[in-house]
């Protein structure tokens, strides 16, 4: 079974879970998980793994990889436009791993300064590769709420932060920085215009589609609008090029965005919010191109 049939098996059968357990507000299909405490605050779960040979080669460095691993989760929470507050990691060790303080160490500085403090974990040894787990918990913006993905209506403009393409290639895919600032301003300023985001982490191209999925919408990519950072290919390879961890999102037209959010991070719309269901892109020339395949499909 591949993996995405695999989740949406596993988010079948959550489907009612929001319905039968009042603590769970959304389960699981998004960034993250929202759940409301005892005290009746939301908070939002991620939890990601990492592994070798998948998500990172086995000669990288054990600072990168553990930037990788919190920084990953870190992103989800930034995808629904919230702050990080603390994660839990465990590490599963090849035998005889001669990295593992200097693993956890860097792991431990990389979620201090991404202000999700590591407050738990496990270790465990065995014959195979590298794996690590990261769980970040946080809190949603105190007045817009969770943004999630499933909120796009037709005639909205579609938006991406930052530069798209190459991030594997350039190793970019390690040491970038999670959009908190970014989704927590676009919280403060679009308010409730802000309707739908998420990471990209699997590709523009079928990250848009699963957005316009969730909001039984349509999107429209106007390919010549995509940021491409200069070692990116083509507009058309970079958006299923994937680990680009930027937010993509959907606001209300006719915002006039700044060109930069306050902390430098470029805002560009490239596309739009259409009826219909689906993702295309549409090229200088004026061709359509299928989304739905262009980005990491986990098979
Ligand atoms: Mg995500």
């Amino acid at each position: 079974m591949r993996e995405n049939q695999l989740l949406a098996h596993i988010h079948a059968r959550s489907a009612n879970l929001a319905a039968a357990f009042g603590q769970i507000v959304v389960g699981p299909g998004d960034d993250c998980a929202v759940v409301r405490a005892g005290s009746g605050a939301l908070l939002l779960l991620t939890v990601d793994q990492l592994v070798e040979g998948r998500h990172f080669a086995a000669d990288v460095p054990a600072a990168d990889i553990a930037h990788k691993c919190i920084a990953r989760s870190v992103s989800d929470i930034a995808a629904m436009g919230g702050t990080p507050a603390w994660a839990l990691a465990t590490g599963l060790l090849p035998r005889g791993f001669a990295h593992a303080d200097a693993l956890f160490d860097a792991m431990s500085r990389a979620a201090r300064e991404m202000s999700a403090p590591l407050v738990g974990g496990d270790v465990a040894t065995w014959d195979g590769a590298l794996v690590l787990t990261c769980t970040v918990g946080g809190e949603p913006h105190a007045e817009r709420g969770p943004v999630l993905r499933s909120g796009a209506r037709p005639g909205d403009e579609l938006w991406v932060t930052g530069r798209i393409g190459g991030s594997v290639r350039s190793g970019r895919h390690l040491r970038f920085t999670p959009r908190v600032a970014v989704g927590a301003w676009l919280c403060d300023a679009l308010g409730p215009d802000l309707h739908a985001m998420m990471d990209v982490s699997d590709g523009v191209g079928i990250d848009a589609s699963r957005l316009a999925a969730a909001s039984g919408a349509r999107a429209v990519i106007d390919l010549p609008r995509v940021p491409l950072h200069d070692d990116a290919p083509d507009a058309l390879a970079a958006i299923g090029d994937g680990e680009d961890y930027e937010l993509l999102f959907a606001a209300a037209p006719g915002l006039a965005l700044p060109a930069r959010a306050p902390d430098g991070t470029p805002l560009t719309r490239i596309g739009s919010v259409a009826r219909g269901s689906g993702c295309v892109a549409i090229d200088a020339a004026g061709r359509e191109h299928d989304c739905a395949q262009r980005g990491w499909e986990h098979a």
